[in-house]
């Protein structure tokens, strides 16, 4: 049906047990494949599987997804006019579906779980398991609700499925949905095809602009940014350059933010700007990038917006631009905060681990990784740390300098201040105040400005240096005593200096590094716009007909019969009788 040659990872376990009639509880990273751990079950077991998922957006991409392979699915949720929905749980109690997927509070209601009453059911699964904790980002109130599962179906068999796997919101899914650690089924969470890269912040956006014409001109990616307004400039310096850009913040129309995201999944090539409010309920297989302007919240933040890219598994990016106003927004959002000293506490361990991440010279995924509590050699080769490794050096005598600059100036000044003052800039404002003749003045010329812009960017991220809340003010922490005395040594990064002007090498887009000959790639091509064409007469994104990678394989392999076609990963029966021939043309042509 789905024309997979082979089980990933875990599937094979999770599926064996759920058909044999036991529960599991799946953690699995973005992209890991989860759906066929309850979708094999659904059609393989008797009666109906009944699948629970928050997402609306995404029930309908699943089942239209479904319908296409053959498989008989179906959703009702609040989309649906009561005519239609009913005449839907009709057919489920007539046991008409492998699958049906129903929005949470829907399940809860008791004409709903009336209609389970009368139907012989094959499964449950519980999509976005960690809905279900309390102390999560995506508490959602109906989940709780969900011990009507356990209680009046007893052996049914249950399948939870997350990609968040942290041990508290572990354990919370493990009480209430009523398993046992002996069903925890956990996967690793790399994500190897993503390439992890943080470029020194120049000129953010025409960075971005850089990064999109020289690696993926004509690719679909996500863009984040902080506030509206941010989104807003951006998308527009992108358009002015030629890029598709979309805008996609809470500010916008519900229509406007409805129209965009499905242009995003129905066109090729489309870049959302957004703030984090996009990328829930979307699983756009062939999204290639995803590029951060701003720093995310926190790490799992992080690991969750990039893990947006590259669920089909091709190469993808993840990429962040971060510079020394980041690194103090991020000290001053600690300063601010009037949390309880636990919780501020708590915070603050994450967002040190957050700029941990940026100022590292260690490999990205590894640090990215242990986070999440799991080991890494450090070698992955595919992240920027380990292709081009940052080089670090003794910087006990630069950060003194530092430290003491902002010591004599009578610690209030910022760093662009403080930079210039010991580059010995001539600067009115350094006369005005005196400092032309404090004994830090011209004392720095190892570096240029941008190079003590840099320093003070670390002693910031290393807190050595606090950040006053309103002005940005720097002032010494505790820790800075230790380095002044002449106790303590400090490392330092030499950040790698960005690409200036448009001469950045180019690439090539994601087809370039998987298709080397240019005729597959123009086979490719042919391929991609017969797909456009079906998925538009048909009102489906062209993703749910056959992926990129299902198509770049025809265009490598170039199978010239039906029975050849059949062997191409993503190729089912149902899609072969279907589509089989079209393509065939389009590869005997060649
Ligand atoms: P998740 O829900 O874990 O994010 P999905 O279930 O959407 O992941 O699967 C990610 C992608 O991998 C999908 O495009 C899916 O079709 C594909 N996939 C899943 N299992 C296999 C497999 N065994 N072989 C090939 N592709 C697979
Ligand atoms: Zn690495």
């Amino acid at each position: 049906m789905f024309g997979y040659r082979t089980f990933r990872g875990q599937q094979e376990s999770v599926i064996n047990r759920i058909v044999s009639g036991g529960n599991a509880l799946v953690l699995m990273p973005t992209g890991g494949g989860k759906s066929l751990c309850y979708q094999i079950p659904a059609i393989a077991r008797d009666g109906v599987g009944i699948i629970i998922s928050p997402l609306i957006a995404l029930m309908q991409d699943q089942v239209a997804a479904l319908t296409e392979a053959g498989v008989r699915a179906a959703f009702v949720n609040s989309s649906l006019e009561r005519h239609v929905a009913s005449r839907v749980e009709d057919d489920m109690v007539a046991g008409r579906y492998d699958l049906v997927y129903v929005a949470p509070e829907r399940l809860a209601t008791d004409s709903f779980v009336k209609r389970l009453d009368d139907t012989r059911l094959a499964l449950f699964a519980i999509d976005e398991a960690h809905c279900v904790s309390q102390w999560g980002h995506d508490f959602r109130p109906e989940y709780r609700k969900l011990d009507l599962l356990h209680q009046r179906y007893p052996n049914v068999p249950r399948i939870a499925l997350t990609a968040t796997a942290d041990a508290p919101t572990r354990g919370e899914i493990l009480t209430h949905l009523a398993l046992s650690d002996s069903d925890v089924f956990v996967a690793g969470f790399d994500r190897p095809n993503l390439r992890y890269e943080v470029v020194p912040k120049a000129n953010g956006r025409q960075q971005l602009f850089r990064f999109i014409r020289s690696r993926h001109e004509g690719e679909s990616g996500i863009v984040y940014c902080m506030s509206r307004k941010k989104v807003e400039q951006t998308t527009e310096v992108l358009i002015g350059e030629g890029v598709p850009a979309l805008p996609y913040h809470a500010g916008l129309d519900k229509s406007v933010r409805q129209s965009h995201q499905r242009r995003f999944k129905d066109e090729p090539g489309i870049v959302i700007v957004a703030t984090i409010a996009f990328g829930m309920g979307i699983d756009k297989p062939d999204v290639r990038f995803v590029a951060h302007l701003d720093l995310p919240k926190s790490l799992e933040a992080y690991y969750q917006e990039t893990g947006r890219a590259g669920r089909d598994g091709l190469p993808s990016d993840a990429w962040m631009t971060y510079g020394y106003g980041d690194a103090v927004f991020i000290r001053q959002m600690v300063e601010r905060s009037d949390a309880p000293a636990e919780r501020k506490r708590l915070e603050q361990l994450k967002l040190n681990s957050l700029l941990g991440y940026c100022e590292s010279a260690e490999c990205r995924r590894a640090i990215l990784l242990r986070y999440f509590g799991e080991e890494h050699a450090g070698t992955c080769g595919n992240c920027d740390t380990c292709t081009n490794p940052v080089e670090s050096f003794d910087g006990t005598t630069q950060a003194r300098k530092a430290l003491s600059n902002v010591y004599r100036t009578g610690q209030r000044f910022g760093a662009a201040y403080l930079a210039d003052i010991l580059v010995g800039a001539s600067d009115p404002r350094i006369e005005r105040n005196g400092h032309a003749r404090i004994s830090t003045f011209g004392i720095g010329d190892e570096f240029d400005r941008n190079g003590w812009m840099s320093v003070y960017r670390q002693l910031v991220a290393a807190a050595l240096l606090l950040v006053e809340p309103e002005h940005g003010g720097l002032s010494l922490s505790d820790r800075a005593a230790p380095l002044l005395k002449g106790d303590d040594t400090f490392r330092l990064r030499r950040d790698p200096t960005p690409v200036k002007g448009k001469s950045q090498p180019r690439t090539g887009s994601t087809v370039d590094t998987v298709l080397s000959s240019s005729a597959d790639q123009k086979l490719f091509e042919a391929l991609r716009q017969k797909r456009l064409e079906l998925a538009k007469s048909q009102r489906v994104p062209p993703y749910v007909i056959f992926h990129d990678r299902t198509l770049l394989e025809m265009a490598r392999v170039r199978p010239r019969s039906l029975s050849a076609l059949a062997d191409i990963t993503g190729v089912g029966a149902t899609k072969l009788d279907k589509y089989g021939d079209t393509f065939l043309e389009l590869l005997k042509d060649e």
